[in-house]
């Protein structure tokens, strides 16, 4: 197996053209070699080329035209406003923890927070936690919760609609992923992650939930619940999501969203957990974060 080291877009999506597979940090791909029977032709170490690299706050109308499905941009309350943010693909989550205008996305530091652990933390990349697909990886139903878009050296999509089952992705032969972009807090945000595992380190989701909700005072007015762990891919909760538009945020509310959320999961079982727990728990963990929400707003 040959290994490449290009330094610039064009040669990379060449290489991968042929058959080759994109390595970022290895934390997925070197840990999966070891089983892989067939061995791809070459590696194509993504680390040397800069437009991969680096987080910078997003230009004037860089994160497209607001379609139906985008937030509106912050205009203060909820959480801290700030403008949008481009965060190359080769970001690592050591990066992003590190940032301190990641407090404006809580749910986001918190999906960083409890990811694998600091050797880890320091090689693993955004992009690669998205490429691998796997739908308990961290960041994704966080980053989908926040509208945010993944940019390829061709187009730019929703981040929950790269991959399409459990390790496979719509990327073309030779397209690589070259950044995400986070749009500036929505106004009046308020938004949670939520990951079950049997540790608080170095454990693989059995459930997780991210949501992010625009409130208008107790109402609210768009909402986004994802769901990670429970289906081939993360999944967006939408008839949760409109159970939950447009009304006063209450435990009665809170409970009935929840309850549809836990239709909208269909996990399997498997060693980590049984299908029916986990069902079980995507309802409890929205009804958990959602009633608390509420108890903020009970006496306005
Ligand atoms: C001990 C351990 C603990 C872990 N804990 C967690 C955890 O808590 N949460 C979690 O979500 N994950 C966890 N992981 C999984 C892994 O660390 C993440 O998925 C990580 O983000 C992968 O990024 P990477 O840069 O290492 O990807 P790589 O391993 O380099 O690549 C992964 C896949 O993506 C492709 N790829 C990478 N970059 C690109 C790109 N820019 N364009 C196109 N394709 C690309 C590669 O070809 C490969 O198929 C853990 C892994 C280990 C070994």
């Amino acid at each position: 197996m040959r290994y490449l080291r290009p330094r610039s877009i064009e040669e990379a999506s060449a290489a991968l053209a042929c058959g080759a597979r994109a390595l970022a940090g290895g934390t997925d791909l070197l840990v999966r070699l070891g089983r892989m029977v067939d061995w791809p032709p070459a590696l194509v170490d993504l680390k040397g080329i800069d437009a991969l690299k680096g987080i910078r706050p997003l230009a004037p109308g860089e994160n497209g035209a607001p379609g139906d499905d985008e937030i509106a941009p912050a205009a203060g309350g909820g959480e801290l406003p700030t403008g949008g943010l481009r965060l190359g693909a080769l970001v690592t989550l050591a990066e992003l923890k590190a940032l301190p205008e990641l407090a404006a996305w809580p749910a986001l530091a918190a999906a960083c927070r409890g990811f694998a652990a600091r050797q880890i933390r320091n090689r693993a990349t955004l992009g690669g936690n998205l490429a691998n697909a796997s739908p308990a990886a961290d960041t994704v139903p966080v980053l989908a919760a926040y509208g945010a878009r993944c940019l390829t050296d061709r187009r730019a999509l929703p981040v929950e609609k790269l991959a399409t089952g459990p390790g496979q992705t719509s990327l073309a032969p030779g397209e690589i992923i070259t950044a995400l972009e986070l749009p500036a807090p929505a106004a009046g945000a308020r938004s949670f992650f939520f990951k079950l595992a049997p540790r608080e380190a170095m454990a693989i989701a059995v459930v997780s939930v991210a949501g992010c909700l625009e409130m208008e005072g107790p109402v609210v007015r768009r909402a986004r619940l994802v769901l990670g762990s429970v289906a081939p891919t993360v999944i967006r909760a939408r008839e949760a999501e409109a159970a939950l538009a447009g009304r006063r945020l209450t435990p009665e509310v809170a409970r009935e969203a929840a309850a549809v959320a836990a239709g909208a999961a269909r996990p399997i079982d498997d060693l980590r957990a049984r299908a029916g727990y986990r069902r079980t728990m995507v309802g409890r963990i929205v009804a958990y974060e959602l009633s608390r929400l509420a108890r903020e707003y009970a006496h306005s």
